[in-house]
């Protein structure tokens, strides 16, 4: 059994004041941002938070700054009831709820923008949103002054983001990445699945098999400008579109890959009906 005593905090000060309290005590403290909408993937987090440090702080707030004028801000799923039941359950000692007038006080006129590996993928595709995604971590360290934060590979381009906004602002928290979780069919699990009609549900594995299968073909050393336009078209043929992007990067810097001669990632983008799925893999190169 958990320990299902759960401290809530809205505001930063009495938040603060119970992160010194443990840090003074000798207790590292974990800290896990989501957005709520709580699945086995941020589940995932707060016991790899567990392993790592005596408190697991897991916030929730879900970032209108990230978030496009186009894009789900009002209808992203909300369940805060149900997500503190399963943060106490995976044995979080603190949920931070902070509300939007905590995070962007009235003039508000600050923001992190981090170059080089914020653009192209997402952020080409979703402009302003590494930005949000910056700034809002970068408040939420602040705020929080965790010694280790956890981010999910599942969003490979937002982890190498804030690891290099922690890096040149000489934020001192150590960022550590966590591989995905996957449903048995491949399927990264995701607050937006819940999106998916069944018949969309049933083609979405699609996208992490495409992936993998290119995987596999550059391990073997075939050429990634071909087995990714085989991709693409495999993604359209399973359903998927606007398929927009499916590339081959470099894994740290996200730089276009010429020459498969170090780690690279297998990163995708594609629309499925109206809901936007991600996903990417490791792949080793001969
Ligand atoms: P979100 O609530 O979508 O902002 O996600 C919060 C954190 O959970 C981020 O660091 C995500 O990368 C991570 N995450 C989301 N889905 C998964 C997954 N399937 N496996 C591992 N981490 C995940």
């Amino acid at each position: 059994m958990s320990d299902t005593s759960l401290i809530r905090f809205e505001a930063v000060a009495p938040l603060r004041a119970q992160v010194a309290a443990w840090r003074a005590a000798g207790e590292r403290v974990v800290l896990v941002p989501t957005m709520g909408a709580l699945h086995a993937g941020h589940l995932a987090l707060v016991a790899r938070a567990r392993e790592l440090g005596r408190r697991t702080v897991a916030s929730i707030f879900v970032n209108p700054t990230q978030f496009g004028p186009t894009e789900d801000f009002s209808r992203y799923p909300r369940d805060t009831e149900t997500d503190l039941a399963l943060l106490a359950e995976a044995g979080a000692d603190a949920a931070y709820l902070p509300d939007v007038a905590t995070m962007y006080p009235p003039g508000f006129s600050t923001r992190v923008e981090v170059d080089e590996v914020s653009q192209g993928l997402c952020g080409a595709f979703r402009p302003g949103h590494f930005s949000g995604v910056a700034t809002v971590v970068t408040k939420l360290l602040n705020q929080v002054q965790p010694d280790i934060a956890l981010f999910g590979e599942k969003d490979y381009q937002q982890l190498l983001v804030i690891r290099r906004a922690v890096r040149d602002l000489d934020l001192p928290v150590e960022i550590q990445g966590v591989p995905t979780l996957r449903e048995a069919d491949g399927l990264a699990l995701s607050s937006r699945n819940r999106y998916l009609s069944p018949e969309e549900r049933r083609a979405a594995p699609r996208l992490h098999a495409v992936l993998a299968s290119i995987a596999r073909g550059l391990a073997a050393g075939a050429e990634a400008g071909l087995l990714l336009a085989e991709g693409r078209a495999e993604l359209e043929a399973a359903g998927f579109g606007p398929v927009q992007y499916l590339e081959v990067r470099d894994a740290e810097t996200l730089a276009p890959v010429e020459r498969a001669d170090r780690p690279v990632r297998i990163l995708a983008a594609a629309y499925l009906g109206r809901t936007r799925l991600i996903d990417n893999l490791a792949a080793v190169t001969p």
